[in-house]
């Protein structure tokens, strides 16, 4: 962009030989824009003080360096608090860059709504810049033990040099029960959800402005997964935990921003049918091919990443009634 400015303020390339530059400056400057591409959007405001940054789907890659799931942050007359870090430290800094131009007032609080890389990984750089970082009880274990390790992969998948994501650290706040945190004429509640997508999800409740940030207990346009440490009932419970916020919007972790009804198939219905299914073949004793076959979800198959995910959402379901078999 600094060349274009140059040449024109310039004043001198014209007529003929400006026809030659342009397309020979073009050329030179394709590739300089892409990489310059911001690594976020512009938040979307999506009530009084909350914003949200809302994400493509897919994996991380080198290409979407880590953005690929939603963010946010809510605005008190006092202080800021941040809806999940990211997944790097450049990803932090393009995050307090976008505040900043939003409001003057401090990063006082940023909430890991999982223990996530994808939601962890910018905790180091808020935390040097004074945020106090909140995470579920449950949560914080992974988060503070496997920190290194989910940075180090994480620089591995983005093929980014060694160094540039640091270890999440240690949660400042653990929350076992709901929290309330007052940004100045903004209330925000904190509120563990148990073991749903991952174990210590968190939901925060933007009290004026009705808005909830679900994090990882609300999937839309995409596929949600099934992990290994994930628990299919905790989920259901979590999800209808949720059904409390009458008339509120939700922020998902992945997806578009909409009312509960819009994650009642991609979510609640997809992980009912999932369980239903799986817990009774486990039940009657039907392999696990045999179960993951006769499982019908061509309901969800127009959802992103479903070819990537299907397979495995069944398989570790199954697994999951097995293991509970066995309790
Ligand atoms: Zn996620």
């Amino acid at each position: 962009m600094k060349t274009i400015h140059f040449a024109c303020r310039s004043g001198r390339p014209s007529g003929r030989s400006a026809g030659i530059l342009a397309p020979l400056l073009l050329a030179l400057l394709i590739p300089q824009l892409s990489a310059a591409e911001p690594l976020l959007p512009e938040p979307e405001k999506v009530a009084a003080h909350s914003w949200a940054w809302v994400g493509p789907y897919g994996p991380p890659t080198a290409e979407n360096r880590g953005f690929r799931m939603n963010l946010g942050f809510v605005v008190g007359d006092e202080a800021v608090a941040v809806i999940d870090s990211g997944y790097s430290d450049a990803m932090a800094g393009a995050m307090r860059e976008h505040i900043a131009a939003v409001t003057d007032r401090p990063i006082r609080y940023v909430i890991n709504t999982n223990s996530q890389p994808h939601r962890v990984l910018g905790n180091a750089a808020f935390r040097e810049a004074g945020a106090e970082i909140i995470a579920g009880a449950e949560a914080a274990p992974r988060i503070t033990d496997q920190g290194a390790d989910l940075a180090l992969s994480a620089e591995s998948v983005l093929g980014v040099p060694a160094g540039s994501i640091r270890a999440p650290g240690a949660p400042e706040r653990l929350v076992e029960s709901i929290e309330t945190l007052d940004l100045g004429g903004v209330t925000l509640r904190v509120i563990p959800v148990g073991t749903a997508h991952t174990a210590g999800s968190l939901v925060v409740e933007v009290v004026e402005d009705k808005i909830v940030f679900a994090g990882d207990v609300l999937y839309g346009g995409r596929l949600l997964a099934v992990l290994p440490v994930s628990r299919s009932d905790g989920w259901l419970e979590a999800f209808g935990e949720l059904r409390a916020f009458d008339g509120a919007l939700f922020v998902p972790g992945h997806g578009a921003v909409g009312p509960l009804a819009d994650f009642e198939h991609p979510t609640h219905d997809y992980l009912l049918a999932l369980k239903t299914h799986m817990d009774a073949a486990v039940d009657e004793g039907t392999g696990l091919q045999e179960a993951i076959g006769a499982f019908d979800q061509s309901p969800w198959q127009d959802l992103a990443d479903f070819d990537l995910l299907s397979g495995r959402n069944a398989h570790q379901t199954y697994l999951e009634r097995e293991a509970a078999a066995f309790e």
